[in-house]
C-alpha cells in the first residue's frame, strides 16, 4: 500500500485549496470562524458556489453531474474544504437522497429532482425515525394508504435535522403489515408545503434549532412520488444507510481543531501558568492527537481498498466509532480550555471591576462556541446509527461473533 499523493492529487489539492481562498464567499468562513450558526441562505450559498464551480456532487455518477473524482481526489477536496472552515454539505439532498434517486428512481423523477439538488435550490429532510422506531427503524409506524392515484399519510418523523428549512422531505412510510417488519416499507417523497404537514422545533442542550418534529396530518402524496416498488422501501433504505455512514472521519477538520486548540491552550491557563504546560493536559493532548493519527490511517486504508476495486462495507461501522470517539474527545479537550479561560476573566474581572465596566473586554467568545460544540457532538454517537448498533455490526458482520 503506497499511501504517498501524486503530483497530480496534490496539483488538485492546490487548486481547491486556491478556490476557498479566493473564488468561494468569505462571509461565510468568516461567520463559520466566529462560531456563528449559518442559516438556510448561507448553507445554500455555499453549496451554490460549489456547484458553479462542478464540485458539489462528489458521489454522483458524471452522466448526472457528478464529478468524476476518484477516492483520493474526494479525500482531498474534504480536507481541503474543512481546512478552510468551509461548513460541510448538507447531506440530505446531495448525499442521502440523490443517490437512491439516481439508481433506483424512474427517469421522471431523476429529471424532476436530481437538477434541482444539483444546483441548491431545493433543501431536503430525512424523515425516517419515529418517536417509536429509531434503532429499531423497521417498528415505523407513518401510514400511506393508497387513495387512487395518491396515498393520504399520516404519522409523525421525530429527531429531523433542519426540517424548518426543507422544502421536501424523503420519508420511509408503511404502506402494508407483512409478517417481517421490514417488509411493507416505502420511500417516499413528500413536498414540505402540502397541507397537513407541520414542523414543530425541539431545541437541543447546546441551545441550537437543529432538529424538529414532523406530523403528517392526512397529507395527500401523489403516488408518483414514490421511489421504486411499493413496499420495497427497505432495501433502498439501507442503500443510503451506507451512504450515509461512510462520510463520519473529517480528519481535516479535526486536525484544525487540535491545532487551534494548541494555540488557545498556550495562551489560557490559571494563575500558574499557560493550560499548555500542565503535564496532564498535554498528556491528553497527545494521547488524543495518536488517536486522530490513527484514525487518519484507518480512513486511508479505507480508501485505499476502495481504489483498488474493494468496499468499504461493514467497515464503515469501525469508522463511525472511531470518528465520533475521537470528536468527542476532542471537544472535551475543548471544554476544559474554556473553564480555564472562564476561571481566568473570573479572576481578572476581580481585579478590574465587578460591576461591569471594561470587565467583559477579557473574555473571548471561543469558549461559547467550545461549550456548545461539547454538548452538541455528544449526539455524534446516536445520530446515523448509534455506536452500540455499530458495535453490533463490527460483532457479527466483521469478527464473524455472534
Ligand atoms: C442530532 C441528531 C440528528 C438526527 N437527525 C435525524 C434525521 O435527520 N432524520 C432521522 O430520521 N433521524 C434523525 N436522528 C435520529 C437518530 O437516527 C436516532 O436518534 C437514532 O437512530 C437512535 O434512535 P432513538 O433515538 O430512537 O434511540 P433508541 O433506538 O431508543 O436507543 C436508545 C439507546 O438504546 C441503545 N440500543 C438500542 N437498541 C440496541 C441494541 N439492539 N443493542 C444495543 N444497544 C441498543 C442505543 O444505542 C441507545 O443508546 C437524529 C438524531 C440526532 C441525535
Amino acid at each position: 500500500m503506497d499511501l504517498r499523493y501524486t503530483d497530480a492529487e496534490l496539483a488538485f489539492a492546490e487548486e481547491v485549496r486556491a478556490f476557498f481562498a479566493t473564488d468561494y464567499p468569505q462571509d461565510i468562513l468568516a461567520k463559520r470562524a466566529r462560531g456563528q450558526a449559518l442559516g438556510k441562505a448561507d448553507l445554500q450559498r455555499n453549496e451554490r458556489a460549489l456547484s458553479e464551480r462542478g464540485w458539489l456532487a462528489a458521489n454522483w455518477p458524471p452522466e448526472y453531474g457528478g464529478t468524476g473524482w476518484n477516492v483520493t481526489e474526494k479525500y482531498l477536496f474534504d480536507e481541503e474544504l474543512e481546512r478552510a472552515g468551509a461548513p460541510p454539505i448538507v447531506p440530505m439532498g446531495v448525499i442521502y437522497v440523490a443517490p437512491v434517486l439516481y439508481t433506483f428512481g424512474s427517469e421522471e423523477q431523476k429529471q424532476r429532482f436530481l437538477p434541482e439538488i444539483l444546483s441548491a435550490t431545493t433543501f431536503w429532510a430525512q424523515g425516517y425515525s419515529e418517536p417509536g422506531a429509531g434503532s429499531d427503524l423497521a417498528g415505523l409506524e407513518c401510514r400511506a394508504d393508497a387513495d387512487g392515484d395518491d396515498y393520504i399519510l399520516n404519522g409523525v418523523k421525530t429527531w429531523t435535522s433542519q426540517a424548518q428549512y426543507a422544502d421536501w422531505i424523503f420519508c420511509l412510510v408503511r404502506t402494508s403489515r407483512e409478517e417481517r417488519k421490514q417488509q411493507g416499507i416505502t420511500f417516499l417523497m413528500i413536498d414540505m408545503t402540502s397541507p397537513g404537514v407541520c414542523v414543530d422545533p425541539i431545541i437541543t442542550i447546546d441551545g441550537g434549532h437543529h432538529l424538529n418534529t414532523v406530523t403528517f396530518d392526512n397529507v395527500r402524496v401523489p403516488q408518483s412520488n414514490r421511489v421504486g416498488e411499493e413496499g420495497k422501501g427497505w432495501s433502498y433504505a439501507k442503500y443510503l444507510l451506507t451512504h450515509e455512514r461512510t462520510s463520519y472521519a473529517h480528519i481535516a477538520g479535526k486536525k484544525e481543531q487540535m491545532r487551534r486548540l494548541a494555540d488557545v491552550a498556550r495562551e489560557t491557563g490559571s494563575g500558574e501558568g499557560p493550560l499548555w504546560a500542565d503535564a496532564d493536559f498535554r498528556r491528553r493532548y497527545d494521547r488524543v492527537s495518536v488517536e486522530l493519527t490513527t484514525l487518519e490511517f484507518t480512513t486511508l486504508r479505507t480508501l485505499a481498498a476502495v481504489a483498488t476495486g474493494g468496499a468499504p462495507g461493514n467497515e464503515s461501522s469501525i469508522l463511525k466509532v472511531r470518528s465520533t470517539e475521537v470528536a468527542q474527545a476532542i471537544t472535551e479537550l475543548w471544554l476544559e480550555a474554556s473553564g480555564y479561560q472562564g476561571l481566568r476573566a473570573v479572576r481578572d474581572r476581580s481585579r478590574a471591576d465587578w460591576n461591569g465596566g471594561a470587565a467583559g473586554a477579557f473574555a473571548p467568545s471561543w469558549p461559547v462556541t467550545a461549550v456548545a460544540d461539547y454538548f452538541f457532538t455528544r449526539a455524534q454517537s446516536i445520530y446515523g446509527g448509534t455506536n452500540e448498533i455499530q458495535k453490533n455490526v463490527i460483532a457479527k458482520q466483521v469478527l464473524g461473533l455472534e
